[in-house]
């Protein structure tokens, strides 16, 4: 007999094999692929007539499918919503012991790794130990900014200190080195927060109520629950799931970076746990499998974890929970299946007649629309829980301090004199603070005086951002590193300017204003990065830390009492980015960072740095003002026509050659143009065009929008491109890619 494969190879369609006997759909098997062996899943009989050269299954790799009938569904709708391989869909879903079983993290394995073991907590101490070895403070700060610890051959290979820097530590008894295994959970040394059990108010009652009441019933909406920064949102999710799990059903909550949030899994596992199954990055091939299985299994019920748990075995699904439903995280942008894991969560729901509950405390706008239209219903947590207020917000005019400053003659400071007697005020009543700038680095550009070029990755066309502590010019796309220019790549002038303020500018800024302060860095910043975070976080609940600054991500949602002050360094860095939500993102940005303030009993304030204080999504944000924002955002979005008004494709083409990337998109317009007339689907080519950064890694960028008012005739048109158009799907130069619903244009 004939079955249909899927398999993991960029091409959007399935393969016949001859297999000896029936196989269930989603049983996993070997079968030749041209001079290779692939491992791939039946998805059923097949119906056409036998291929020419026509192979036969080699190995049937399992018993019962690894692939639920489910599941199954769920990857074929998200192979023809999003135009991506069903073989790559499922490798995306699936672990990876079961995908590739050649990749194997080796067991046992172990690395070396140079830790902080006594803090210098002031500038003083630090100018008298490292007086006469500067690279070792660097590499100290380094150390401290990755939050105490890192891999040693990070920072010998990647941040360039030569061994006897380390070593020089050692001496001064300020770091230790030492082997660690590679493979150690993260979570496993959590302290768990004991459950808290609150009366739920009269908003959260409500809202459970109308959760509980879902469950196992017909109607399918979601629901979408906005609640202002700490108006008890999670204590919604947690009893949504208590009663879940006395139906005897499972549940998945997925939240938008899992080393961001160790609070909120700590609260879920304090009230569920060991039935809680933490899916995260630090997870071994082998741990990940482990776990995926004891969710098959029905061991563990509840799981939670980031963007791809929404793939998760729970075998009886009774809800999916997507906490910070706004996050452009949930998309996966930059690889296929380029799927947002919001739809998939709701598809998903669909097909397992389960509760989907979206919550946020800023909602994106298409949610909001979905809610106002019926799609969704509305569940509004309007109020802080115990009568807390929401902290007032004072803006401080860049423009202002800018006129100032050029009256002087000065360069505008960093820290406003109003934002540094905020800082100081809290050091004096030992309260905490945050600082939020967006952008990394020390400054964000180098350019010449003499000619006023910026220096550029030479494989991207974007600036190069300069990081002090590593003595490193930085691409932010390729990753690329050089040491800092010292003259004009142009024209040999040594008249360099180091501008754009970054993170690494505004901690030294904080270190000399605050030199007894203990402060904290959080960016993203390396690769060893990422559970450091982790830690500084800890560092922080435990109130050693006066002054966190940082990314975005300590936007994300950090529930601190001690926390009474959020600066935000400048507002304005994402609002010039060529970008339909640009404005979005700050209204959310700032109403996230501003909602970590003031989260106690002790109260709290806001201060935001602005050039653009009479801008409407600032001028939102400092009111607290959602609904505002979000009519004012819809209006905007008329025209030109954007989402939620219309549905997007971005089509973009890649390649090295300038010249057929132009002319393959191109005829990728004509082809696409001529089809709309065919059909007379009314569906909208725009452009093609360079894309906003025209080069990354040596490839040039080209592409179009299609634009429609209804998703069925833009991805029928999709998938016509794929299948007929000029450029071969799967091709690598150029290369060809569809992102639908795209979260970024660049
Ligand atoms: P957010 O809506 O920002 O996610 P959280 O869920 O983090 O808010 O809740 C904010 C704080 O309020 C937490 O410390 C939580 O324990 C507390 N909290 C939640 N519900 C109640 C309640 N009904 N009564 C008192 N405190 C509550
Ligand atoms: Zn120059
Ligand atoms: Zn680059």
């Amino acid at each position: 007999m004939l079955v249909e494969v899927a398999l993991p190879v960029p091409v959007p369609r399935t393969f016949t094999y001859s297999a000896d006997r029936e196989l269930e759909p989603g049983t996993r098997v070997r079968v030749p692929f041209g001079s290779r062996r692939l491992i791939g899943w039946v998805v059923g009989p097949s119906a056409g007539a036998p291929p020419p050269k026509l192979a036969g299954v080699e190995r049937v790799l399992e018993e019962v499918p690894s692939v639920s009938a489910e599941l199954l569904r769920l990857c074929g709708w998200i192979a023809d919503y999003y135009l991506a391989p069903l073989g790559q869909v499922l490798r995306t879903a699936l672990p990876a012991r079961l995908t590739d079983p050649r990749r194997t993290s080796p067991p046992g394995l172990s690395r070396r790794v140079l830790r902080l073991t006594r803090e210098l907590a002031s500038l003083q101490e630090r100018d008298a130990l490292f007086s006469r070895s500067p690279r070792q403070r660097e590499c100290y700060e380094l150390l401290e900014s990755l939050g105490g610890e890192s891999e040693a051959a990070h920072l010998t290979r990647q941040a360039g200190f030569a061994p006897t820097v380390l070593r020089g530590l050692v001496e001064k008894g300020v770091a230790e080195l030492r082997d660690e295994p590679v493979s150690r959970d993260p979570f496993a040394a959590l302290a768990a927060e004991p459950p808290q059990p609150h009366t739920p108010t009269a908003a959260q009652a409500a809202a459970l109520a109308a959760l509980t009441g879902a469950l196992g019933g017909g109607d399918r909406r979601p629901f979408l629950l906005r609640g202002v920064t700490g108006s008890g949102k999670t204590l919604v999710y947690i009893e949504l799931l208590r009663a879940v799990l006395a139906r005897g059903e499972g549940a998945i909550v997925l939240v938008p970076e899992i080393a961001l949030t160790p609070q909120t899994v700590s609260r879920f596992r304090s009230h569920f746990g060991p039935t809680v199954a933490v899916l995260h990055s630090a997870l071994s091939d082998g741990e990940r499998y482990d776990a995926w299985r004891a969710v098959q299994r029905g061991e563990r019920r509840v799981v939670i974890g980031a963007r791809s748990a929404v793939f998760a075995p729970v075998p009886r699904l009774g809800a999916i929970v997507l906490d910070e439903e706004h996050e452009s995280t949930y998309k996966q942008y930059d690889a296929e299946p380029r799927y947002h894991a919001r739809e998939v969560a709701i598809v998903r729901a669909g097909l397992s007649n389960a509760v989907c509950l979206l919550g946020s405390a800023t909602p994106s706008l298409e949610s909001w629309h979905n809610a106002a239209a019926g799609k969704f219903r509305l569940l509004e947590l309007p109020e802080r829980v115990e009568g807390r207020a929401l902290p007032p917000v004072r803006v401080v005019d860049l423009r202002a301090a800018r006129a100032v400053a050029e009256e002087e003659r000065k360069p505008l400071p960093v820290l406003s004199p109003e934002l540094v007697a905020a800082v100081q005020d809290r050091l004096e009543r030992r309260e905490q603070s945050i600082l939020l700038l967006n952008r990394r680095g020390y400054s964000t550009f180098v350019q010449c005086r003499a000619c006023g070029t910026v220096r550029q990755c030479e494989r991207c066309n974007v600036s190069m951002t300069f990081h002090r502590g590593r003595r490193r010019v930085v691409c932010h796309y390729c990753f690329r590193e050089e040491p800092p220019p010292v003259t004009c790549g142009e024209c040999g002038s040594a008249d360099l300017s180091f501008r754009g303020v970054g993170t690494e500018q505004v901690e030294r800024a904080v270190g000399d204003a605050f030199p007894e302060a203990r402060v904290a860095r959080m960016d993203v910043d390396t690769t060893s990065g990422k559970w450091s975070h982790h830690r500084i976080l800890e560092r922080v609940a435990r109130g050693e830390v006066d002054i966190l600054l940082g990314t975005q991500m300590i936007a994300k949602g950090l529930d601190y009492p001690r926390v009474t002050l959020v600066g935000v360094v400048n507002a304005d860095v994402a609002m010039h980015l060529p970008d339909f939500r640009a404005s979005e993102r700050t209204f959310q940005l700032l109403t996230q960072v501003a909602g970590r303030a003031g989260r106690g009993a002790l109260g709290g304030e806001v201060i935001i740095q602005t050039a653009l204080p009479g801008h409407y999504a600032i001028h939102s944000a400092l009111a607290h003002d959602y609904i505002g924002f979000a009519a004012r955002e819809l209006e905007e979005r008329r025209e030109p026509a954007y989402p939620p008004h219309v549905r997007l494709a971005n089509v973009l083409l890649t390649g090295t050659d300038q010249d057929a990337v132009i002319d393959g998109i191109e005829r990728v317009a004509d082809w696409l143009r001529a089809a709309a007339g065919r059909a007379g689907d009314p569906v909208e080519v725009v452009g093609p065009a360079p894309a906003p950064i025209d080069r990354i890694r040596e490839r040039w960028r080209w592409h179009l929008l299609l634009r429609s008012a209804a998703a069925g005739p833009l991805g029928r048109m999709c998938a016509a491109l794929q299948r007929e158009g000029p450029v071969r799907p799967g091709a690598r130069d150029p290369r060809l890619v569809i992102d639908r619903d795209p979260v970024t244009l660049l």
